[in-house]
C-alpha cells in the first residue's frame, strides 16, 4: 500500500475512433520530475500509425513514469503519475541525479519517485 495517495494518475484515454487499434507508448515529453500544468502535453502516444497527444490530467510533478514503449497500452491503464503535493518545492535536479524529484524541507536530503519518507532524516512527505 502506499505511494498512491493523493496522487493523480494518468491513464490511456479511450480514443473512441480508433479503440479497437492497439495504441503505443512513443515517448514522454516531459521528464519524471519536471512539473506540469493541466493539459501541458506530456507524451505522445500511436494508435493505428496515427500520434496522438496525452495531456496532464492535473497539475504536479511527473513521478513514476512507464517505459513500456514496445508493448500494447489498454484504455484507461496508468501509465504514470502526478503528485500535487510535490509542486511547490520542486526544482531541477541535479545532472548526477536526474531522477531526484526534490529536496526535504528539512534536511535537504535528494527525493526519489515513491519516496514517502525523507531517506536521511526520515521525515514524512
Ligand atoms: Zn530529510
Amino acid at each position: 500500500m502506499g505511494g498512491t495517495e493523493g496522487r493523480i494518475g494518468i491513464v490511456v484515454p479511450d480514443f473512441a475512433r480508433t479503440a479497437d487499434k492497439p495504441i503505443t507508448l512513443s515517448r514522454w515529453t516531459k521528464k519524471a520530475g519536471q512539473r506540469v500544468r493541466e493539459g501541458d502535453r506530456i507524451a505522445e502516444l500511436m494508435c493505428d500509425k496515427a500520434e496522438l497527444e496525452l495531456a496532464a490530467p492535473g497539475a504536479g510533478v511527473l513521478v513514476d513514469l512507464s517505459t513500456s514503449y514496445d508493448r500494447e497500452l489498454a484504455v484507461g491503464e496508468v501509465i504514470g503519475w502526478i503528485d500535487p503535493s510535490l509542486e511547490a518545492w520542486i526544482w531541477d535536479p541535479p545532472p548526477e541525479h536526474p531522477t531526484a524529484i526534490g529536496r526535504c524541507r528539512y534536511c535537504t536530503a535528494l527525493l526519489f519517485p515513491g519516496d514517502l519518507r525523507c531517506r536521511n532524516c526520515a521525515a514524512l512527505l
